[in-house]
């Protein structure tokens, strides 16, 4: 419970109509996408930079963690409450504070939806670039401190290359400022780019000054279909070595295309397909055919079944069916599933694919992969049943196996989804012993007593 006083001081910073204590309103904030759950003392909403810096202020006084929360579509436990904590929900820090189409920017609160701002910018002729596929929901504070991506990713690269700087509150309640309004910045340390991915752990991000880029005016998709897993990812390979880069380069594994079938959701998939790659292009009108023949001539290739390319939205709706059904499909092999975001350089994803098989196998547990290959970025599902503890165990095993075979593959944890809280035992494998101390010495600069999202991130 939180004491009375603290209650009371909260209330004074943001109004008594934005701290919610009620049981029923905590347990809405209890969890994020991961199957864990942890209610918090209480929630509550500030609405500017100064109220946030205030909360934490008063966190510091009363030694009070504090657990920050965008729109909670994250799953690795990021904004799970830790006992104890308060979760400081940006919901309603979601105002346009600045657009300006001429310097390609625009400046944002953290709790603006991210599509939202594509949606605007499209209104100038211009892109925010990343496309997580949670767009729809997900709020850009969470993006940034997860360094959130998505297919479009593997041309205009992660959140962290779309931020020009921010605005953010220590953990002892200190304002910074980083970066610039402009695109190119040599001025004192680079604190954006530590920022962005530092999943709440060193500041709150309560300003972001976002780079757009001029929208494509025409986009085509491909859909490619082979005879095998390893055709699919050779053509990857030959696909990110010729000059034409896509706008989107997306793997759906065997198991995955089995899963779609037994769903009802593989109609139009010549027989035989084992494996699907989604690729697309975009960039000026009269252009895109010619990418689109450039990628088709590096997507040739042994085991190729077949390509259909589409142009027109309708097209392009029916070449994606397959994958749009992916997520459902999924749920029905088991209720529960692990998620793991793990990559590899593009050259190994081949290598990687054929041990997913092997580890499946070995330890009898259903694994589904797919995402964004062009980045060597996977994300690999382990199917399972909570109630099942010796499934459980197997599941746990596969789950280190497939960590043991990434990192050495050259590859890491995590490619876009973060450490939060389920993924940081990994870190000191991931991550050599100074690197780490180093680490940990930024977090108590940053936050001198702990009180940013404890228990996620960095090991214990
Ligand atoms: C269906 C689905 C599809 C997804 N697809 C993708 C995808 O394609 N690409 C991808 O990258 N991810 C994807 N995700 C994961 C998730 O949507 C992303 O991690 C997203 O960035 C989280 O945003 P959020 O607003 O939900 O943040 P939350 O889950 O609320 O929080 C994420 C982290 O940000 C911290 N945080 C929130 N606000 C602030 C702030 N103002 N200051 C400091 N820290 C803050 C939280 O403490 C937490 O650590 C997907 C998730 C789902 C459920």
């Amino acid at each position: 419970m939180l004491a009375p006083e603290v209650q009371a001081a909260l209330a004074a910073i943001v109004g008594q109509d934005r701290v919610l204590t009620a049981a029923e309103d905590r347990q809405l904030y209890a969890s994020d996408e991961t199957p864990r759950a942890c209610a918090p003392e209480a929630v509550v909403f500030p609405q500017s930079h100064e109220e946030v810096a205030a909360i934490v202020r008063l966190a510091n006084r009363h030694r009070l963690p504090l657990t920050p929360r965008a729109a909670g579509s994250g799953n690795v436990g990021g904004a799970l409450p830790t006992p104890g904590s308060v979760v400081v929900s940006f919901e309603c820090m979601d105002r346009v504070l600045e657009f300006n189409p001429d310097d390609r920017l625009i400046v944002v609160e953290p709790g603006m939806v991210t599509e939202t701002v594509d949606r605007l910018a499209l209104t100038a002729g211009l892109m925010y670039a990343p496309d997580p596929g949670s767009g729809a929901y997900c709020r850009i504070g969470g993006n940034l401190a997860m360094n959130a991506a998505g297919p479009r990713c593997v041309k205009y690269g992660a959140t962290r290359e779309h931020v020009l700087g921010l605005r953010a509150v220590l953990g002892d309640g200190r304002e910074i400022r980083t970066g610039a309004r402009t695109t190119k910045y040599a001025t004192g340390y680079d604190l954006t780019r530590l920022l962005v991915g530092s999943e709440g752990t060193l500041a709150l991000i309560t300003e972001a000054t976002l780079r757009l880029i001029p929208a494509p005016e025409r986009v085509a998709n491909l859909r490619v279909c082979y005879a095998s897993n390893a055709a699919a990812c050779a053509a990857v390979a030959r696909v990110m070595r010729q000059p034409v880069l896509p706008s989107a380069l997306e793997f759906m594994d065997r198991r995955s295309i089995e899963a779609i079938r037994a769903h009802g959701g593989a109609e139009g998939l010549p027989a035989g397909t084992q494996a699907v790659l989604m690729v697309a292009a975009d960039g000026a009108y009269d252009d895109v055919p010619r990418q689109v023949e450039a990628l088709a001539r590096a997507l040739e290739g042994e085991g190729l079944l077949e390509i259909q390319s589409g142009f027109t939205p309708e097209e392009m709706a029916r070449l994606w069916t397959a994958r749009k059904s992916l997520s459902h499909a999924v749920k029905s092999i088991a209720p529960l599933k692990i998620n793991e975001d793990v990559v590899v350089p593009v050259s190994r994803l081949g290598a990687l694919v054929e041990a997913i098989d092997r580890l499946g196998e070995a330890h009898r547990v259903p694994l589904v992969a797919f995402g964004h290959a062009g980045n060597g970025n996977l994300h690999v599902n382990l199917m399972v049943h909570a109630d099942d503890v010796d499934e459980m165990a197997r599941a746990r095993a596969c789950r280190q196996a497939l960590i043991d075979t990434v990192l050495r593959l050259g590859g890491t944890l995590s490619g876009e989804h973060g450490i939060g809280s389920e993924k940081r035992a990994f870190l000191a494998q991931a991550l050599d012993a100074d690197t780490l101390a180093l680490m940990r010495e930024l977090k108590r600069l940053f936050d001198p007593l702990g009180i940013l999202n404890p228990g996620k991130k960095l090991p214990d």
